[in-house]
């Protein structure tokens, strides 16, 4: 391998797919969806390896992500692909706190995003570089080398470096010794793909029986537009499913505290495995409120939380019961392996948001490293939506309602030139 090898130049595009047209991740807030990607590549003197990385937004806005990538392209060009490696950590702490640009964040928001592409970017590389599947990657590092490239900066009164370094420890006693074994892993799956909001009922009775056929067990439906819309949909899909299978609702934070109280009341007959998003993202004590009227019910949130500080509270709070991580709204493996940390510190199974652009891609593998390296808890899950996968040169494969482990090197989410170039939204085709 050569050590000398340096990054010679970074490319962002704005990449737009016309997903509106078909109602494709329609919710109660979310009407109106183009899944788009900030797609950053990192070009090398070896033109066989570059690294790929993207964050996914949903249209307008994209460009805003794509603007602060440009601000960051400077960090790396010029430099040696094992230098990066080596000090990856101070490379993301150089960007996470700009002294300039962590005005307009800091650690969330645009620039967040933006961060997240660059870093998902830069795993991708280094895992390529060493011709391993990124989890596999990060699974062969040296617990200590694994803790050095993490970040504990405002989390560490609730898990140090020492705690993390204690976990993983503990988890690599009883990983195979032949990692290869992992290779033929299964991980759980739910369905978000049939029962977007803005399908009729009709369109989501097929799909739900389509899925059915297709091995899913687990089924989650928007809400939040119309109570009695709701309850008529949890009744249609109950219908379908019947009571031993698996439905959780996500109403996209749309309630209010007391909303989401009392239309909790409402849905329980259903018995729903988790209510997502019911109310704001932020509102760690409101979370806490609804938790507190129905001890009997899960909530879920992560999607949206902005970055491992907002974490840390949610879970040291026990303000929610399954906690999803996003791999695009954290700054990459730097974040989420410390928030993946703090959930199995504190037995809160993770389960992780999918869909969209790309995200199916990333969390394949960041099952598998919580799998094998963070967590004790036995509840598997991972949310799985047949979205934009044709644009993806691997995209991910699910068998039986399962997650299939990615075997190629890097972090997979490498987009075909044909993608890139009809739905690049300044120069493509498509949008032209
Ligand atoms: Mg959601």
């Amino acid at each position: 391998m050569c050590s000398t090898l340096k990054i010679t130049d970074v490319i962002v595009r704005d990449i737009r797919f016309p997903t509106s047209k078909d109602n494709i991740g329609t919710d109660a807030v979310h009407i109106d969806c183009d899944y788009s990607a900030t797609y950053v590549s990192i070009l090398t003197e070896d033109q066989n390896l570059n690294g790929f990385g993207l964050t996914f937004t949903i249209g307008k806005g994209n460009d805003l992500c794509c603007k602060s990538v440009e601000y960051f392209k400077s960090f790396i060009i010029n430099r040696t692909i094992d230098e990066i490696e080596k000090n990856i950590l101070s490379l993301w702490y150089q960007i996470t706190d700009h002294s300039q640009l962590r005005w307009v964040g800091p650690h969330k928001g645009v620039v967040h995003l933006a961060t997240a592409a660059f870093f998902n970017a830069i795993w991708d590389i280094i895992s390529k570089y060493h011709h391993k599947p990124l989890w596999k990657y990060i699974l062969d590092l040296h617990p200590e080398e694994l803790i050095n490239k993490l970040s504990f900066s405002y989390i560490d009164d609730v898990i140090s470096a020492d705690d993390a370094l204690n976990i993983i420890e503990e988890k690599k006693k009883n990983l195979p010794n032949n990692l290869d074994e992992l290779d033929s892993t299964l991980f759980p799956a739910y369905t978000t793909a049939a029962g977007w909001l803005g399908y009729s009922d009709e369109k989501m009775k097929i799909l739900v029986n389509e899925s059915l056929k297709k091995g899913w067990s687990h089924f989650k439906m928007k809400v939040g537009q119309d109570i009695e819309r709701d309850i008529h949909r949890c009744n249609l899909i109950r219908d379908i499913i019947g009571n031993e299978k698996k439905l959780m609702v996500d109403s996209n934070q749309i309630w209010s505290v007391q909303e989401s109280i009392d239309y909790i009341n409402e849905l329980k007959k259903f018995n729903i495995l988790f209510y997502e998003e019911p109310t704001s993202t932020d509102d760690i004590l409101g979370f806490r409120k609804i938790k507190d009227a129905h001890p009997d019910v899960n909530l879920a949130t992560g999607e949206m939380i902005q970055n491992k500080i907002i974490f840390k509270q949610f879970i040291q709070n026990k303000s929610l019961d399954f906690c999803q991580i996003d791999s695009c709204r954290l700054a990459s493996l730097n974040e989420i392996i410390p928030v993946l940390l703090i959930s199995s510190k504190f037995d809160i199974p993770v389960v992780p948001h999918a869909g969209g652009v790309g995200l199916c891609e990333y969390v394949q593998h960041i099952n598998i490293v919580n799998k094998f390296l963070c967590t004790n808890n036995n509840f598997f899950l991972c949310e799985y939506a047949d979205s934009c996968w044709e644009h993806f040169e691997n995209p991910s494969q699910i068998i039986n309602g399962c997650y299939v482990t990615p075997l190629q090197s890097g972090y997979s989410v490498k987009i075909k030139d044909t993608s890139l170039n009809k739905f690049d939204f300044n120069t493509g085709e498509y949008w032209n």
